[in-house]
């Protein structure tokens, strides 16, 4: 079994006296140390079925499987528990925590992990996305691309064996965004970690090992990076 199994997953909203189906029995097995692109229009379901991947939300039906754990046998604490040991986050609202500066933001995971190199270890990551500068600035005092940089020095900290990326150069300019998607596929090729994101940019998306279509909640073909 792969590293993240999707079976049978459909997903319905209620709205109103509607029912809006966002994922239409989808079926996917993710391999550890594959590099995955899901692509598809706006509003065809792709950060639902990041969200469920990553065991932010729960499916209406079917299972998802991360490292052999259902996430629909865990209780909450279990499934944050396993979140916050196997998962990293680039997701594009950042949920930096506004009362912590830059480095305190990256030091988080860190210090879960009561690691006694925290601090060396978070600005060596802040280096990395080029915030060397930044470090003891709040996310208030950050442009957009900024904050984008420490969510993402912060999701490399948790050393993830799965990484969740939603647009994750959506809002930097090219040179910023190239410099990330090097660290991000870096990551992938050098530690093995598995990568799944979401894109419109078929150059990003190019540079996967596999390319998931996504339209109106159903998988419409796979085809390789
Ligand atoms: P994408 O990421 O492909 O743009 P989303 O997964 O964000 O698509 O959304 C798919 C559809 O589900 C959209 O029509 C959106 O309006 C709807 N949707 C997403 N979240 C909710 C929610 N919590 N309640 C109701 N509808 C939702």
């Amino acid at each position: 079994m792969g590293i993240l199994s999707i079976k049978d997953v459909s997903k319905t909203y209620q709205s109103g006296s509607r029912k809006l189906t966002v994922l239409d029995q989808v079926n996917i097995e993710i391999s550890e140390g594959e590099s995955i692109a899901i692509v598809g229009p706006s509003g065809s379901g792709k950060t639902t079925l990041l969200g469920l991947c990553a065991g932010l939300d729960s499916p209406s039906t079917g299972s998802v499987i991360l490292n052999g754990n259902a996430f629909e046998k865990l209780t909450e604490d279990q499934r944050a528990a396993a979140r916050s040991r196997d998962v990293g986050f680039i997701f594009q609202n950042f949920q930096l925590l506004p009362t912590l500066t830059a480095l305190e933001n990256v030091m988080v995971p860190l210090e879960l992990k009561k690691r006694k190199d925290a601090k060396s270890k978070a600005i060596e990551l802040l280096e990395k996305v080029g915030l060397k500068d930044r470090m003891t600035h709040y996310p208030t005092q950050l442009s957009g691309g900024e904050q984008q940089r420490v969510s993402i020095a912060r999701a490399f900290a948790n050393e993830p064996k799965i990484l969740f990326a939603d647009e994750p150069t959506g809002n930097l300019d090219t040179e910023t965004g190239e410099m990330i998607e090097d660290l991000i596929f870096n990551l992938n090729k050098e530690q093995g970690t598995t990568l799944i994101l979401v894109t419109h940019d078929p150059e990003l998306a190019k540079r996967t090992d596999r390319i998931i279509h996504i339209k109106g909640g159903k998988i419409q073909e796979e085809s390789h990076g």
